[in-house]
């Protein structure tokens, strides 16, 4: 799970991700531990116990190496059929068929409970840390020390500073037990401090909520958050589907959606050529890699995906993820090559953009939706189908 700029260790590598937070440079000024006394007393008059800031912050130290981390985390640019690739490997395919398994009482009450489905968990239990297996080690409470200290966003960590010495507070997890990948995430579904406060549930029955060690309580936690996200029960987030050779291009965009119906009107099939079902179902016709690539119907239970992480290619990755462990096939790579763009050759669309007075947002190599919008409005003066979706073709049109 992350936050707008933030990127977990875990996954720093690969994200594609979306940097409006970034802030400009800036410069930390005034002493470290100053500054953690200052913040002892904001949390004391926040009623957070003395014993617990005490404990918690103990030997805080502010670490540089994070705050290089965070500077150095940059955009990795990776197509759908690249990234998901990488992700949905037959290990984690049967390592999560295996564990549904196990699990299946305890995907049965979070089911009845908070109405998702277990392969929707799994998936992200998959993704985050590989079912449990790489949480992390750095101690959590130095890293957000470090980051609600560092000039760049600060309010945003002191927040989670806030939220990691509650959960202490509440007796969930002891100051030893939190610890993670460097840009403060917990437990095995990778939550922040925040969500960890708000949405943790003991689901064992141990009186704590522990996210770390009880894969009961991570996975219904996982279910609660997504429930109180918004999930819709017992509805479809992500389906594969095929696009005719022609269809109204323009009208694929996360922010449309039409009845599964006027989808099937327009030609769009299973991926076996069979009809969809004709019904009401809002749905938006979502195709990562533009009409000559993987396609899929994204659902409202879709939306929650990019709830969890705004990167179209990593909520894509995750739906995808889930629904193959719903027993879908493998996804088609499209009807013919896609001439996808580098990092460097967005930039170049985007400033060729910018120069013919379009709104791209930042400059920053990643086809975010204003870059798509852009994109859909240039295809369509130049009389191209307009998929929004650049490629090297449109680049040199251009
Ligand atoms: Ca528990």
């Amino acid at each position: 799970m992350r936050l707008s700029g933030l990127i977990g260790a875990s996954m720093a590598a690969v994200l594609l991700f979306s940097t409006q937070v970034q802030a400009a440079p800036c410069q930390n000024t005034g002493n470290f531990q100053q500054w953690l006394a200052d913040f002892k007393q904001e949390a004391i008059a926040k009623g957070i116990s003395r014993n617990t800031i005490r404990q918690g912050l103990a030997g805080v130290k502010y670490n540089p190496s994070i705050v290089a981390k965070d500077r150095r985390q940059g955009v990795f640019a990776q197509t759908f059929l690249k990234f998901s690739g990488r992700m949905v490997s037959n290990y984690r395919l049967k390592r999560g068929a295996k564990l549904i398994r196990k699990y299946n009482r305890t995907f049965a009450e979070i089911k009845r409970r908070y109405g998702v489905p277990a392969p929707v968990i799994v998936a992200f239990w998959a993704l985050e840390t590989d079912f449990g297996a790489f949480i992390g080690d750095m101690p959590t409470l130095h890293s957000i020390a470090t980051m609600a200290y560092d000039c760049r966003r600060p309010e945003l960590f002191r927040r989670e500073l806030f939220a990691a010495l509650r959960i202490i507070d509440r007796g969930d997890l002891q100051p030893y037990e939190m610890v993670g990948p460097w840009a403060g995430e917990l437990g095995q579904t990778q939550f922040l401090p925040s969500h960890y406060f708000d949405y943790a549930v003991d689901f064992d029955g141990d009186g704590r909520r522990d996210l770390l060690k009880s894969v009961p309580d991570a996975l219904a936690s996982t279910g609660n958050f997504l429930q109180a996200k918004g999930w819709k029960r017992g509805q479809p987030w992500l389906q594969e589907v095929r696009v005719p050779a022609n269809m109204p291009w323009d009208q694929a965009s996360r922010a449309i959606k039409h009845p599964r119906a006027q989808w099937a009107n327009w030609g769009v099939t299973w991926p076996s050529g069979k009809s969809l079902k004709a019904d009401r179902l809002p749905a938006s016709l979502l195709l990562p890699m533009g009409r000559n690539g993987p396609a899929f119907l994204a659902y409202e239970n879709f939306d929650i995906y990019l709830e969890w992480n705004q990167s179209l290619v990593y909520a894509t990755t995750a739906g995808y993820l889930a629904s193959r462990f719903a027993g879908a096939g493998r996804v088609s790579r499209g009807r013919a090559q896609v001439n996808s763009l580098s990092l460097a050759q967005t930039k170049r669309l985007q400033r060729l953009l910018v120069r013919r007075g379009y709104d791209v947002g930042k400059i920053d190599g990643i086809i975010g939706a204003r870059t798509r919008e852009a994109v859909k409005t240039i295809q369509k003066k130049l009389g191209l189908p307009a998929d929004s979706y650049p490629t090297t073709d449109l680049l040199n049109r251009l």
